[in-house]
């Protein structure tokens, strides 16, 4: 049963970036407006995400990396109104069973914080009280220990700079989406990375890349019924500098749906291309451009469930949403492509 666990959980958790990432959104959910980051040996030997949300109530705590457990959603039905990162319970119990896990949590309605130990099974083995703050913190020490393959594989000092750009550009991105969230991340007991609340989306964008970089940026918009659509964006006006906005890999295109980052191969092609046909004498012509698309659809014309990180996502009206955004690209670049 053991084996069986471990093999499920390493599908579930595979880099140290997902991890950061499955517990970043647990904060998200729990409705934090702070949270921090902190990493020792780039989170190999420790990831410890620290929020200052609702906490975990005490008759949920007993099975909070249980197999399964969610506190987010009762039925299927409740999938058609997500609004939710997590669903599947999978994160936390999966974690446990590849790293060794603390949570410290308080809720409204306690007294004190209390840090539980949990085991392989995400079972909690030992209690006892501590003195923080309203919220929670999981602590995940010595990642993969069980998976010597998977350890050595990114101990590499060109992975572990790896996993930490990843785990830079995913903050950057829940940066952008949630202007009101203060995000801090530490390496090394070194603040190498951090955000403050600002109001809105072009001054999160101000904040995480820029000025020079925001003064060649456009706001776009469009809303639409049938299918119900709304779009957000910030392009490279047209015309500007083609070297401070375009780059060499897709890090600073920044796509949302329904306010979760997403890898959206359909989409970043087309703003490529509407972007690089005002440069058609560039030799580098496929470059990508410093932008964000936030794209809100209802949640229930949106499947999330595709890959147990969600960055892929179904859009049950894509052909719709795509015309949309082309409609958006032609009224800025004035390209069309035929
Ligand atoms: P999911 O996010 O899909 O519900 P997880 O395994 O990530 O599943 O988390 C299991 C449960 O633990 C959550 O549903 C939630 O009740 C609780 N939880 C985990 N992290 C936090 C957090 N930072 N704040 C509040 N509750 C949390
Ligand atoms: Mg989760």
């Amino acid at each position: 049963a053991d084996t069986v666990r471990l093999l499920s959980s390493s599908q579930v958790i595979t880099s140290v970036v997902n991890v950061v990432k499955e517990l970043m959104e647990n904060s998200l959910d729990a409705g934090a407006s702070s949270v921090d980051v902190k990493l020792e040996n780039s989170g190999l030997d420790r990831i410890e995400v620290r929020d200052n949300g609702h906490g975990i109530k005490g008759e949920d705590t007993p099975v909070m990396a249980a197999a399964h457990f969610t506190s987010k959603i009762c039925s299927t039905e409740d999938l058609e109104m997500l609004e939710t990162y997590g669903f599947r319970g999978e994160a936390l119990g999966s974690i446990c069973s590849v790293a060794e896990v603390t949570v410290v949590t308080k809720t409204e309605e306690d007294d004190i914080s209390t840090q539980y130990t949990l085991n392989f099974s995400g079972e909690i083995v030992s209690q006892k009280p501590s003195h923080f703050g309203q919220g929670t913190t999981v602590s995940v020490l010595k990642l993969f220990k069980n998976i010597p393959v998977r350890r050595q594989y990114y101990s590499s000092t060109k992975k572990c700079k790896e996993e930490l750009k990843k785990i830079q550009d995913l903050l950057t991105a829940y940066a952008i989406i949630k202007p009101e969230l203060r995000l801090t991340l530490i390496h090394n007991k070194v603040v190498v990375w951090q955000k403050a609340t600002v109001a809105d989306h072009r001054s999160a964008l101000l904040a995480t890349l820029g000025a020079s970089t925001v003064a060649n940026l456009l706001p776009c918009h469009h809303q639409q019924e049938q299918p119900e659509l709304l779009l957000d964006g910030f392009f490279p006006k047209p015309g500007a500098d083609y070297s401070s906005t375009s780059n060499s890999n897709p890090d600073k295109t920044f796509i949302f749906v329904n306010s979760r980052p997403v890898h959206q191969k359909d989409i970043m092609k087309l703003l490529r291309q509407h972007y690089a046909a005002q440069y058609p004498d560039d030799p580098a012509r496929n470059r990508y451009p410093t932008a964000m698309l936030k794209i809100t659809v209802p949640p229930s014309s949106v499947d999330v469930n595709l890959t147990p990180d969600k960055t892929q996502v179904l859009l049950h009206n894509k052909e719709a949403v795509l015309t949309a955004v082309e409609a958006l690209l032609v009224s800025l670049y004035g390209y069309r492509a035929d």
